[in-house]
C-alpha cells in the first residue's frame, strides 16, 4: 500500500475542501491582521468566530466560489504566535493562498488525519481530531506562554486553528503549522524516533521500494546512529528538549516523537534540478514523492517580488480580499527567512551537525517534536478500544505521561553525541 502525495488540483476528491480551508484562512488573517496590534486578553485564548460563505457574499464575508462555514479560533493568540515565530503576514498569505496545495497525503496512518501541504511546502495544514482541536484550545495558554518564554522551543510551531464545513459535510478541524523539512533541500534519511523499541520498526526489507521511508528507533538503533552534536549544540539541544518535555509531562501529553530529517552535506541534492523530487511524508511511515513544482518554475525578479508584497500588505491593511490571481506561488524573495532567527532552524531552515571542537560536520539536521496534541486520556480509551476487539497485533502500552517523557528525553539525550565521544565512552566502558 503506497500511497503518493498528490497534488490537490480541481480533479481532486478534496479540491472544494482544500479550496475552502485556504479561502477562509485568507479571509480570517486578513482580517484579523488589519486591526491595530494589541495585547492579549484571557478572552482572546476561548474567542471563536463563525463565517458563512457563500457565492453572493454578504456584508462580513466577500463571495467565494462554494457555499462552506469557516470557523476562526483564537484569532488573535495565533497573530501573536506568528509574530513571535517571525512569520511576515503577506509571506503567511503567499504562502497559504496559493491556486492550490502542493500536495495531499492521505490518512493511512492509525490517527485518520490528512496532511496537505503548501504549495512553497512551508506550512503544513494537518486535520485533527475533535479531542485534539478541544484538547489544543484548553493548552493554548500554556502553549503560548511556554513559546514566549521559550522562543527556540522544538514543539511544532502552531499558526493557526480553524475549522471548514461544507454543506451536508462533516465539521473538519485543522492546525496550520511548520513543515520542519526544507523545500530546497534533499532528506535523505527521515527518522521518528519515540523512545521506546515497541513496534518502533520499519521493515528493512520495504526499503527497496521505499527509499525514502520514515524509519523508527529500532532502524536508528540497528544503524548505530547519533545526533552529531559537539559539546555546545548538544548543550543547547538537551536543555531545550528537556524543558518542552516538561510542559508535555505537565499537560499529560503522550505519543509524541522527535522527528529527524538528515541531508548529507557530501551528497547534496541530486544533481539534475528537473528531476528533482521531493520527499513527502506520509503518515504511516512509507515514502511518497512528488515533483516539486517550485523547482520547475521561474524565480520572480526582485522588482516584481517587492510589488507583489507591497500589494498585499496594502490588501491586508484596507482589509479588502485578496483575489485569487495574486496568490500565485510567487514567494517576494526580498522577505528574509524567519528560521534564520531562531537557534535550531539557522543553519539552511535547519541545525548542523558539530563535532567535538563544535566546528561544522557534514549534515543538517531537520527536527522538532511532533504530534503533541494527544492526551493521554485518548490513548488510555484507545488502548480500551482496541483491547477490547481483541487486537493481538497492536502493542500500544500506555505508560504515563511523565514515564512516556522520561523514556524520551533519556534516548534522545543518549543520542545525542559525536562519534568521537561516541567511541571515547565505549573505550572508557572497556577498561571499567
Ligand atoms: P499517528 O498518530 O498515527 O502517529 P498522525 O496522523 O498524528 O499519526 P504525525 O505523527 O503528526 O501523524 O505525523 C506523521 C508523519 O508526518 C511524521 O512521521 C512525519 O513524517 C510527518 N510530519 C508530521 N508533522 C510534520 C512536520 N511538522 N514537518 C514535517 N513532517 C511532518
Ligand atoms: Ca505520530
Ligand atoms: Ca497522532
Amino acid at each position: 500500500r503506497v500511497v503518493v502525495g498528490t497534488k490537490v488540483d480541481q480533479n481532486h476528491v478534496n479540491w472544494v475542501t482544500a479550496y475552502n480551508m485556504l479561502t477562509g484562512i485568507r479571509f480570517v488573517v486578513s482580517r484579523t491582521n488589519a486591526k491595530m496590534d494589541r495585547e492579549l486578553t484571557d478572552a482572546d485564548f476561548e474567542a471563536k468566530h463563525k463565517f458563512s460563505f457563500d457565492i453572493t457574499g454578504n456584508e462580513l464575508t466577500p463571495s467565494a466560489k462554494y457555499d462552506f462555514k469557516f470557523k476562526d479560533y483564537a484569532p488573535w493568540v495565533f497573530r501573536h504566535l506568528r509574530t513571535t515565530f517571525k512569520l511576515d503576514p503577506a509571506d503567511y498569505l503567499v504562502s497559504l493562498t496559493s491556486k492550490y496545495i502542493l500536495s495531499e497525503l492521505g490518512s493511512p496512518g492509525k490517527s485518520g488525519s490528512f496532511f496537505y501541504f503548501s504549495r512553497d511546502y512551508k506550512y503544513i495544514i494537518k486535520t485533527i481530531h475533535h479531542a485534539e482541536h478541544k484538547f489544543l484550545r484548553k493548552i493554548l495558554k500554556d502553549y503560548y506562554n511556554h513559546v514566549q518564554e521559550n522562543p527556540n522551543t522544538l514543539l511544532s510551531q502552531f499558526y493557526g486553528l480553524h475549522r471548514v464545513k461544507m454543506p451536508y459535510g462533516r465539521k473538519i478541524h485543522f492546525v496550520v503549522m511548520n513543515n520542519l523539512f526544507p523545500p530546497h533541500r534533499d532528506i535523505h534519511r527521515t527518522f521518528d524516533l519515540k523512545g521506546s523499541t515497541i513496534g518502533r520498526d520499519f521493515k528493512e526489507e520495504e526499503l527497496e521500494n521505499n527509499p525514502r521511508a520514515t524509519l523508527k528507533d529500532l532502524n536508528w538503533l540497528r544503524r548505530n546512529l547519533h545526533l552529531e552534536f559537539g559539546p555546545t549544540k548538544k548543550k543547547a539541544f538537551i536543555e531545550q528538549m528537556q524543558k518542552d518535555v516538561k510542559l508535555l509531562q505537565r499537560l499529560k501529553i503522550m505519543d509524541y516523537s522527535l522527528l529527524v530529517g538528515i541531508h548529507d552535506l557530501e551528497r547534496g541534492n541530486e544533481d539534475n534540478l528537473r528531476d528533482k523530487t521531493l520527499q513527502v511524508f506520509q503518515p504511516g511511515g512509507e515514502a511518497a514523492v512528488e515533483p516539486a513544482p517550485n523547482m520547475l518554475m521561474r524565480t520572480p525578479s526582485k522588482l516584481e517580488s517587492a510589488r507583489k508584497a507591497k500589494e498585499l500588505r496594502h490588501m491586508i491593511k484596507t482589509q479588502k480580499p485578496v483575489p485569487m490571481d495574486q496568490m500565485s506561488n510567487k514567494m517576494p524573495d526580498e522577505l528574509q527567512d524567519p528560521k534564520k532567527n531562531f537557534y535550531f532552524y539557522a543553519d539552511d531552515g535547519g541545525f548542523r551537525a558539530t563535532h567535538e571542537d563544535d566546528d561544522p560536520a557534514e549534515e543538517i539536521y531537520y527536527l522538532g517534536i511532533i504530534d503533541c496534541l494527544t492526551h493521554y486520556s485518548l490513548i488510555k480509551r484507545l488502548e480500551h478500544f482496541i483491547k477490547g476487539i481483541g487486537n493481538q497485533e497492536s502493542q500500544i502500552s500506555a505508560i504515563p505521561p511523565e514515564r512516556y517523557g522520561d523514556r524520551f528525553v533519556k534516548f534522545i539525550s543518549g543520542v545525542a553525541k559525536t562519534k568521537e565521544a561516541a567511541e571515547r565512552e565505549k573505550a572508557e566502558e572497556a577498561v571499567n
